[in-house]
């Protein structure tokens, strides 16, 4: 027997709204695909669309399912901010750039971020995944501070430092998600 897709639909009709947008996402232990459509659309029609575009829902579904979650309420381990600190410094030496400061926070929504103002912020469920991985969001932060967007000129900057940078930022995608 075919076991059900396990998720949560959620339509809403918006006023205003022009165009339908489809997501999935985690909320907690659940999945949710959430349909927003204009206000006037038909249940009909969105049916139709539920049923087109099952294949691409569930293995979007399954692929959320396969993942490790990473709760914020389940600090790790103590320890981890001196090892960070000194890959932080690390690669930034390699690199040749230079950071205000680092400041560890405990996210539900992103690994790391960097300031214009030359702040990283690693998130310190970071602590959980391989080091390869922690060590591809510690170069990519750093890259920002040359390169405040998501150009070509900066990801081939990251690849000159780790070459398998790609690889490294889709496993870190299909294999975690924060919560
Ligand atoms: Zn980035």
């Amino acid at each position: 027997m075919k076991q059900e897709m396990q998720y949560k639909l959620i339509c809403q009709r918006k006023k205003g709204l022009k165009n339908i947008s489809l997501r999935i996402k985690r909320v907690d232990d659940e999945i949710e695909v959430i349909v927003r459509t204009p206000f006037l659309t038909s249940q009909a029609f969105i049916d139709n669309l539920l049923e087109e575009k099952k294949g691409w829902i569930e293995k979007k579904v399954l692929l959320l399912q396969q993942k490790t979650v990473l709760y914020k309420s389940q600090k790790p381990q103590q320890g981890y901010e001196e090892y960070f600190q000194k890959r932080v410094d690390f690669f930034a030496q390699q690199m040749g750039l230079t950071y205000s400061k680092l400041v560890f926070k405990n996210l539900k929504s992103r690994w790391g971020s960097c300031s214009s103002l030359g702040v990283i912020v690693l998130n310190i469920q970071l602590a959980k995944v391989e080091k390869e991985l922690q060590d591809y969001v510690i170069v990519h932060e750093l890259a920002h501070l040359k390169y405040m967007n998501h150009s070509k000129e900066f990801h081939k900057f990251v690849e000159s430092f780790l070459a398998n940078a790609k690889k490294l930022q889709k496993e870190l995608d299909s294999k975690y998600t924060l919560a």
